[in-house]
């Protein structure tokens, strides 16, 4: 049934998803968004370093040709290609097999195979990607995350208020009655509805108390005054036994992730000297002069997704209040936690 309005907390990929689809459902309703930080996109945005004058995103994001629902929202991803390994030591790059399963895991799931469990692993799989490995070719963000968000925000009578962090909320039975945040508190009435679109560490503190594990993600950005080529041409490439695990090449960036990164405890130099080591050698090259770089830490960029945190996910959008509904990659027990799993439980509110 339609209300005549929504209050949307948090404006990531989720709630921002959520805001469409209500609003294509329900195009006389007004939506209000309510975003802690000062931009959209929660932990998929993007901003220009001033030093470098180049828009760069929070991290490199990877696309899966068979994120379908991903597809329609972000346009600006490049360079579709099948993903490729290289092994420490080793020259040639080589498409993806079984025994690159960690690599796989922990790009996939954050955590590593062994954790996410063999028959989880092949069952998450199978609903996500269910062409596999056909549709296994994949793309990645080019600094323009953001950009691609923003079109959602073109649609009439959706409202976006900045800086406005829920604070705490009021219940009266099973109602939710008033959302009190840092600039100002609203009293429901009986035809509106909350959606939580806030990820999982939020929410707990929030509306009620989650347990979840955590996993981080490294991203270090070198800026190189030309592309820094890899092997046979690729765009980006896996690499397995090193520290770096993925690679990416920008015209003037070579972007790399580690993911499943709590263990790392390296300093930010120390990441990049090696790193950069690791570069060199991949290049074939002499050890080089390393260019400038930035490390960005995320220290909770998902949950972990192993079968114990993967158990403590919802199964439905649906709360023990009659007026809040929940959405965010993290309530969509089984499916990886990305940017597909964000849309999906936006999509599934409906
Ligand atoms: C380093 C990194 C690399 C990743 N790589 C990939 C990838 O390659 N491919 C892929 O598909 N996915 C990737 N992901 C995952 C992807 O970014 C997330 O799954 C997706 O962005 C989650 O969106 P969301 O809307 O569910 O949550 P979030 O983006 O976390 O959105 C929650 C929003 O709520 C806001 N908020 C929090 N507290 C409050 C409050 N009290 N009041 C108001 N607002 C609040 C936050 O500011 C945020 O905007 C990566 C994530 C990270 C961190």
């Amino acid at each position: 049934m339609a209300r005549q309005a929504y209050h949307i907390i948090g404006a990531g990929v989720a709630g921002l998803s959520a805001a469409k689809f209500i609003k294509q459902k329900f195009p006389q309703a007004t939506i209000y968004l309510y975003e802690a930080a000062h931009h959209i996109g929660g932990r998929a945005y993007s901003f220009v370093d001033k030093d470098w004058q180049l828009s760069l995103d929070n991290a490199t994001h990877v696309l899966l040709k068979a994120n379908q629902n991903a597809w329609r929202v972000f346009h600006s991803f490049q360079e579709w290609q099948k993903i490729y390994f290289l092994e420490k030591g080793q020259t040639a790059p080589q498409p993806t097999k079984w025994k690159f399963r960690n690599e796989i895991a922990e790009a996939v799931f954050n955590t590593s195979f062994a954790e996410v469990g063999y028959k989880q692993w092949l069952n998450i799989a199978w609903q996500l990607f269910p062409f596999f490995p056909k549709q296994f070719l994949a793309a990645f963000s080019q600094g323009n995350l953001t950009k691609d968000l923003t079109q959602i925000l073109q649609l009439p009578d959706i409202h976006i208020n900045y800086g406005c962090k829920l604070l705490s909320i009021e219940q009266q039975g099973e109602l939710i009655s008033k959302l009190i945040f840092n600039q100002q508190s609203i009293t429901l009435t009986e035809n509106e509805q909350v959606i939580s679109a806030l990820d999982s560490y939020n929410y707990g503190k929030i509306f009620e108390p989650t347990h979840f594990e955590y996993n981080a993600i490294i991203n270090i950005y070198f800026h190189t005054s030309m592309a820094i080529t890899l092997p046979q041409g690729l765009h980006f490439i896996g690499l397995k036994g090193s520290l770096a695990q993925w690679v990416f090449s920008f015209p003037n960036i070579l972007a790399i992730t580690i993911s499943n990164a709590n263990a790392c405890s390296l300093s930010d130099e120390e990441l990049a000297r090696q790193i950069w080591a690791e570069i060199c050698v991949l290049r074939g090259r002499a050890a080089a002069f390393m260019p400038e770089y930035r490390v960005l830490r995320h220290k909770r960029a998902t949950i972990k997704q192993d079968k114990l945190n993967n158990a403590l996910r919802p199964s439905s959008a649906q709360t023990k209040w009659a007026n809040l509904q929940i959405c965010g990659d993290w309530t969509m027990k089984n499916y990886p936690c990305c940017i597909e799993s964000a849309i999906l439980s936006a999509r599934r509110l409906l």
